[in-house]
This record gives C-alpha cells, structure tokens and sequence, in this order.
C-alpha cells in the first residue's frame, strides 16, 4: 500500500530544506505567477534568457513540501537549457505526473507517485506550468511590459 508518506522521500525531503535557486532573481528578463488553491501554494518563476537560452532561472513562493521541492527541482533541470528543450521537459514531465506516460524524465520520476493522490498533482505541477507561461510569455513581452492584466 502506497501511503502518503512516500511521496516525502529523501529527495524531496532535501529540496524542501534547502531549495536551490530559490528567491527573486535580480538579472531576471521574464516572471510569471502561478497558484495552487487546492493547497495554498504560491510561486513566482522567473528567468533570464540570453539568445533562445534559460541561462538563469530561479522561483519564489511559499507551500507545501512538494510544492518547494517540485519548483527547486524543476530550476535545477531546466537551467541551460534552450526555450524548446523546456518545453520539452513541461510536456515530458507534464505527461508523466498527470497521465500515465512513462518518459524518461530523469530524477524528476521521485513525483511519479503523486498521481495515486489527485489532490497533490497541482502541488507538482504548478511550477511548471508557471515555467510554460513564462516560457511562452518570454517570446511576446519583458517584465517592463507585464501591465495591469493579472489574469
Ligand atoms: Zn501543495
């Protein structure tokens, strides 16, 4: 039997402690907010590209243990990557934590058990659909240009 307590395992139990990247990056050239009200969590992506480049990226927020795991490492994957690449990643990641796809997404499978507790997928997935819209954003708009258009 699978118990919640699983999903708490030492990899993510570590990234909660210590999230890396974690806090508002100053050199940023795009951000996006994101919220889980299923759970209370909040985040703030933001990255710097350079070219088609996510040379720096960093996230912000509060929540639950998943959720500051999933974010801390969702920046650690995603740094250096190109724009394409991840995206790639959201869609692997994407299909794998929500339906039952089983792509090679590397240590980011320690969130696989999620899907047997429906109401923790968000925690998961949060940040990286903030990563996608901020992704997507980043081709169209800056920050100087975010305006008053919240939703
Ligand atoms: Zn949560």
């Amino acid at each position: 039997m699978t118990d919640i307590k699983d999903l708490y395992q030492q990899i993510i139990i570590d990234h909660n402690k210590s999230p890396r990247n974690f806090g508002v990056l100053a050199t940023a050239t795009h951000e996006a907010h994101g919220d889980n009200p299923l759970c209370g969590d909040k985040v703030d992506v933001y990255i710097k590209i350079d070219e088609d480049i996510v040379s720096d990226i960093s996230f912000d927020g509060e929540g639950c243990a998943i959720s500051i795991a999933a974010g801390s490492m969702m920046t650690e994957a995603i740094k250096g990557k190109t724009k394409k690449e991840a995206l790639e990643l959201f869609e692997a990641v994407h299909a794998t934590i929500v339906k039952s796809s089983d792509q090679d997404i590397g240590k980011l499978d320690v969130f696989k058990g999620v899907k047997e507790f429906p109401s923790r997928v968000k925690c998961v997935t949060m940040a990286w659909h903030t990563l996608k819209e901020v992704i997507e954003g980043s081709s169209s708009k800056g920050i100087e240009s975010e305006g008053e258009n919240n939703e």
